[in-house]
Protein backbone atom coordinates (compact mmCIF):
# COMPACT_ATOMS: atom_id res chain seq x y z
CA UNK A 1 0.00 0.00 0.00
CA UNK A 2 1.36 3.41 -0.40
CA UNK A 3 2.70 5.70 2.22
CA UNK A 4 0.41 8.46 3.53
CA UNK A 5 1.86 11.66 2.25
CA UNK A 6 1.14 15.39 3.73
CA UNK A 7 2.79 17.81 1.50
CA UNK A 8 2.64 21.86 1.59
CA UNK A 9 3.06 23.83 -1.25
CA UNK A 10 4.14 27.76 0.02
CA UNK A 11 3.63 28.98 -3.49
CA UNK A 12 5.05 32.10 -4.27
CA UNK A 13 4.75 33.34 -0.23
CA UNK A 14 7.52 33.80 1.96
CA UNK A 15 10.76 35.79 1.85
CA UNK A 16 14.04 33.89 3.24
CA UNK A 17 13.52 35.18 6.70
CA UNK A 18 9.98 34.79 7.01
CA UNK A 19 11.07 31.02 5.57
CA UNK A 20 13.21 30.66 8.29
CA UNK A 21 10.64 31.67 10.69
CA UNK A 22 8.05 29.49 9.47
CA UNK A 23 10.00 26.30 8.98
CA UNK A 24 11.60 26.82 12.20
CA UNK A 25 8.18 27.06 14.35
CA UNK A 26 6.77 24.22 12.33
CA UNK A 27 10.18 21.48 12.36
CA UNK A 28 9.81 19.29 15.88
CA UNK A 29 5.49 19.36 15.53
CA UNK A 30 6.25 18.00 11.63
CA UNK A 31 9.75 15.91 12.65
CA UNK A 32 7.52 14.28 15.45
CA UNK A 33 4.82 12.88 13.39
CA UNK A 34 5.38 9.17 12.28
CA UNK A 35 3.93 6.66 9.84
CA UNK A 36 3.51 10.07 7.19
CA UNK A 37 6.15 11.38 4.66
CA UNK A 38 6.12 15.27 5.73
CA UNK A 39 7.43 17.60 2.53
CA UNK A 40 7.79 20.82 2.22
CA UNK A 41 7.86 23.13 -0.98
CA UNK A 42 8.73 26.55 0.22
CA UNK A 43 9.42 29.29 -3.06
CA UNK A 44 13.15 28.66 -4.81
CA UNK A 45 14.35 31.46 -3.02
CA UNK A 46 13.97 29.89 -0.16
CA UNK A 47 15.19 26.35 -0.47
CA UNK A 48 18.89 26.20 0.54
CA UNK A 49 17.82 27.90 4.00
CA UNK A 50 15.04 25.32 4.49
CA UNK A 51 17.39 22.51 3.72
CA UNK A 52 19.56 23.46 7.01
CA UNK A 53 17.00 24.24 9.00
CA UNK A 54 15.01 20.31 8.34
CA UNK A 55 18.53 18.34 7.62
CA UNK A 56 19.01 15.40 10.28
CA UNK A 57 14.85 15.47 10.27
CA UNK A 58 12.26 13.30 8.46
CA UNK A 59 10.93 16.36 6.68
CA UNK A 60 11.68 16.24 3.22
CA UNK A 61 12.36 19.24 0.71
CA UNK A 62 10.15 20.04 -2.71
CA UNK A 63 10.52 22.30 -5.24
CA UNK A 64 7.50 23.59 -6.72
CA UNK A 65 8.74 23.55 -10.48
CA UNK A 66 11.25 23.23 -12.88
CA UNK A 67 12.25 23.97 -16.05
CA UNK A 68 12.44 20.91 -18.52
CA UNK A 69 16.09 21.75 -20.06
CA UNK A 70 19.30 20.90 -19.32
CA UNK A 71 21.14 23.81 -19.36
CA UNK A 72 21.20 27.39 -21.56
CA UNK A 73 19.51 30.13 -22.19
CA UNK A 74 16.80 30.22 -20.18
CA UNK A 75 16.84 33.43 -18.28
CA UNK A 76 15.11 32.65 -15.08
CA UNK A 77 14.32 29.22 -15.11
CA UNK A 78 15.89 26.56 -12.79
CA UNK A 79 17.46 23.46 -14.30
CA UNK A 80 16.32 19.43 -12.82
CA UNK A 81 19.60 19.29 -11.53
CA UNK A 82 19.53 21.99 -9.75
CA UNK A 83 17.03 21.29 -7.93
CA UNK A 84 17.65 17.75 -7.09
CA UNK A 85 21.16 18.68 -5.64
CA UNK A 86 18.65 19.62 -2.88
CA UNK A 87 15.28 18.37 -3.24
CA UNK A 88 13.40 14.85 -3.29
CA UNK A 89 10.51 15.88 -5.03
CA UNK A 90 9.28 18.58 -7.06
CA UNK A 91 5.39 19.86 -7.84
CA UNK A 92 4.56 19.58 -11.41
CA UNK A 93 1.45 20.74 -13.75
CA UNK A 94 0.37 22.56 -10.72
CA UNK A 95 -2.73 24.28 -11.94
CA UNK A 96 -1.60 27.68 -11.33
CA UNK A 97 1.08 26.97 -13.97
CA UNK A 98 -0.92 25.31 -16.67
CA UNK A 99 -3.40 28.53 -16.02
CA UNK A 100 -0.77 31.57 -15.53
CA UNK A 101 1.89 30.15 -17.56
CA UNK A 102 0.53 28.37 -20.07
CA UNK A 103 1.73 24.74 -19.20
CA UNK A 104 0.51 21.94 -21.43
CA UNK A 105 -0.02 18.20 -21.32
CA UNK A 106 3.07 17.92 -23.89
CA UNK A 107 5.63 20.47 -21.20
CA UNK A 108 4.31 18.31 -18.22
CA UNK A 109 5.41 15.29 -19.50
CA UNK A 110 8.93 16.17 -20.73
CA UNK A 111 9.02 17.86 -16.85
CA UNK A 112 8.12 14.48 -15.39
CA UNK A 113 10.65 12.55 -17.70
CA UNK A 114 13.39 14.79 -16.56
CA UNK A 115 12.26 14.49 -13.50
CA UNK A 116 12.58 10.94 -13.17
CA UNK A 117 15.89 11.08 -14.71
CA UNK A 118 17.29 13.72 -12.68
CA UNK A 119 16.05 10.91 -9.18
CA UNK A 120 13.70 13.43 -8.39
CA UNK A 121 9.68 12.31 -7.08
CA UNK A 122 7.66 14.20 -9.64
CA UNK A 123 4.16 14.85 -7.40
CA UNK A 124 1.74 15.33 -11.06
CA UNK A 125 -0.98 17.70 -10.29
CA UNK A 126 -3.78 17.22 -12.50
CA UNK A 127 -7.90 18.35 -11.91
CA UNK A 128 -10.49 20.04 -13.89
CA UNK A 129 -12.29 23.75 -13.38
CA UNK A 130 -15.43 24.60 -12.38
CA UNK A 131 -17.47 24.75 -16.13
CA UNK A 132 -15.51 21.27 -16.91
CA UNK A 133 -16.97 19.92 -13.87
CA UNK A 134 -20.40 21.54 -14.21
CA UNK A 135 -20.39 20.29 -17.74
CA UNK A 136 -19.73 16.81 -16.96
CA UNK A 137 -16.57 16.03 -18.72
CA UNK A 138 -14.14 16.41 -15.05
CA UNK A 139 -13.41 12.75 -15.37
CA UNK A 140 -12.44 12.76 -19.24
CA UNK A 141 -10.39 16.34 -18.53
CA UNK A 142 -8.69 14.57 -15.71
CA UNK A 143 -8.13 10.96 -17.42
CA UNK A 144 -6.48 13.15 -20.12
CA UNK A 145 -4.13 14.96 -17.94
CA UNK A 146 -2.86 11.74 -16.58
CA UNK A 147 -2.50 9.81 -19.89
CA UNK A 148 -0.60 12.91 -21.58
CA UNK A 149 1.29 13.80 -18.41
CA UNK A 150 2.35 9.97 -17.75
CA UNK A 151 3.34 9.38 -22.30
CA UNK A 152 6.56 7.36 -22.06
CA UNK A 153 7.30 6.81 -18.96
CA UNK A 154 8.73 3.71 -18.08
CA UNK A 155 9.05 3.78 -14.38
CA UNK A 156 5.95 4.89 -12.36
CA UNK A 157 7.78 3.26 -9.15
CA UNK A 158 8.80 6.98 -7.88
CA UNK A 159 5.43 9.10 -8.85
CA UNK A 160 3.28 10.92 -6.56
CA UNK A 161 -0.34 11.60 -8.30
CA UNK A 162 -2.44 14.78 -6.88
CA UNK A 163 -5.78 15.58 -8.29
CA UNK A 164 -6.60 19.26 -7.53
CA UNK A 165 -9.81 20.61 -8.54
CA UNK A 166 -9.23 23.88 -9.54
CA UNK A 167 -12.30 25.60 -8.22
CA UNK A 168 -11.45 23.85 -5.23
CA UNK A 169 -7.34 25.62 -4.43
CA UNK A 170 -7.41 28.17 -2.25
CA UNK A 171 -11.24 29.18 -2.17
CA UNK A 172 -12.47 27.69 0.96
CA UNK A 173 -14.83 25.50 -0.61
CA UNK A 174 -13.07 21.90 -0.81
CA UNK A 175 -14.09 19.08 -2.81
CA UNK A 176 -16.79 16.48 -1.07
CA UNK A 177 -14.83 13.65 0.33
CA UNK A 178 -17.06 11.57 -1.74
CA UNK A 179 -16.55 13.57 -5.05
CA UNK A 180 -12.46 13.55 -3.97
CA UNK A 181 -12.53 9.42 -3.39
CA UNK A 182 -14.54 9.16 -6.68
CA UNK A 183 -12.02 10.84 -8.72
CA UNK A 184 -9.47 8.89 -7.04
CA UNK A 185 -11.24 5.97 -7.79
CA UNK A 186 -11.13 6.98 -11.43
CA UNK A 187 -6.89 8.09 -11.21
CA UNK A 188 -6.39 4.51 -9.60
CA UNK A 189 -8.22 2.76 -12.33
CA UNK A 190 -6.56 5.38 -15.27
CA UNK A 191 -3.19 4.59 -13.74
CA UNK A 192 -4.13 0.66 -13.65
CA UNK A 193 -4.94 0.74 -17.57
CA UNK A 194 -1.85 2.30 -18.33
CA UNK A 195 0.23 0.38 -16.04
CA UNK A 196 -1.04 -2.60 -14.89
CA UNK A 197 -2.09 -3.44 -11.53
CA UNK A 198 1.10 -4.05 -9.36
CA UNK A 199 2.80 -0.87 -11.00
CA UNK A 200 -0.14 1.01 -10.50
CA UNK A 201 -1.07 0.48 -7.33
CA UNK A 202 1.80 1.37 -5.66
CA UNK A 203 1.41 5.30 -6.48
CA UNK A 204 0.16 7.36 -3.80
CA UNK A 205 -3.08 9.56 -4.47
CA UNK A 206 -2.96 12.99 -2.95
CA UNK A 207 -5.86 15.23 -2.79
CA UNK A 208 -5.31 18.59 -2.94
CA UNK A 209 -7.89 21.43 -2.21
CA UNK A 210 -8.57 23.35 0.77
CA UNK A 211 -7.51 21.39 3.00
CA UNK A 212 -7.13 22.40 6.78
CA UNK A 213 -6.77 20.84 10.27
CA UNK A 214 -10.54 20.91 10.28
CA UNK A 215 -11.13 18.77 7.53
CA UNK A 216 -8.57 16.50 7.10
CA UNK A 217 -9.76 13.72 9.30
CA UNK A 218 -12.67 13.12 6.62
CA UNK A 219 -9.84 13.00 3.70
CA UNK A 220 -8.24 10.87 6.03
CA UNK A 221 -10.40 7.71 6.08
CA UNK A 222 -11.07 7.45 2.54
CA UNK A 223 -9.36 4.82 1.34
CA UNK A 224 -8.65 5.92 -2.34
CA UNK A 225 -6.92 8.88 -0.58
CA UNK A 226 -3.16 8.29 0.59
CA UNK A 227 -2.46 11.97 1.40
CA UNK A 228 -3.01 15.80 0.62
CA UNK A 229 -1.31 18.49 -1.51
CA UNK A 230 -1.94 21.52 1.45
CA UNK A 231 -1.51 25.30 -0.37
CA UNK A 232 -2.87 27.97 2.28
CA UNK A 233 -3.29 25.45 5.36
CA UNK A 234 0.59 24.95 5.20
CA UNK A 235 1.68 28.39 5.97
CA UNK A 236 0.30 28.01 9.40
CA UNK A 237 2.59 26.25 11.51
CA UNK A 238 -0.31 24.76 14.34
CA UNK A 239 -2.77 23.72 11.14
CA UNK A 240 0.20 22.39 9.21
CA UNK A 241 1.63 19.84 11.81
CA UNK A 242 -2.14 19.12 13.04
CA UNK A 243 -3.01 17.75 9.14
CA UNK A 244 -0.04 15.75 9.43
CA UNK A 245 -1.19 13.98 12.95
CA UNK A 246 -4.65 13.69 12.29
CA UNK A 247 -3.38 12.04 9.37
CA UNK A 248 -0.90 9.54 11.23
CA UNK A 249 -3.60 8.76 13.55
CA UNK A 250 -5.82 7.31 10.97
C1 LIG B 1 -2.48 23.99 -3.82
O1 LIG B 1 -2.13 25.07 -4.23
O2 LIG B 1 -1.91 22.98 -4.20
C2 LIG B 1 -3.60 23.92 -2.88
C3 LIG B 1 -4.17 22.77 -2.68
O3 LIG B 1 -4.00 25.11 -2.30
P1 LIG B 1 -5.07 25.30 -1.10
O4 LIG B 1 -4.81 24.23 -0.07
O5 LIG B 1 -4.84 26.67 -0.59
O6 LIG B 1 -6.43 25.13 -1.72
Amino acid sequence: MPKSVVAGNWKMNMTISQSVELMSRMKAGLDSVDKVEKIICPPFTSLSRILDIIGGTSINLGAQNMHYEERGAYTGEIAPDMIAEICTHVIIGHSERRQYFYENDGDVNRKVQVALQAGLIPILCVGENLSQRKSGIAQSVVEGQLISGLLDVADMSKIYVAYEPIWAIGTGVSASVQDAGEMMGIIRATLQSILGGDASSSVPLLYGGSVNANNISDYAQNDNIDGVLVGGASLDPDNFVSIARQMADI
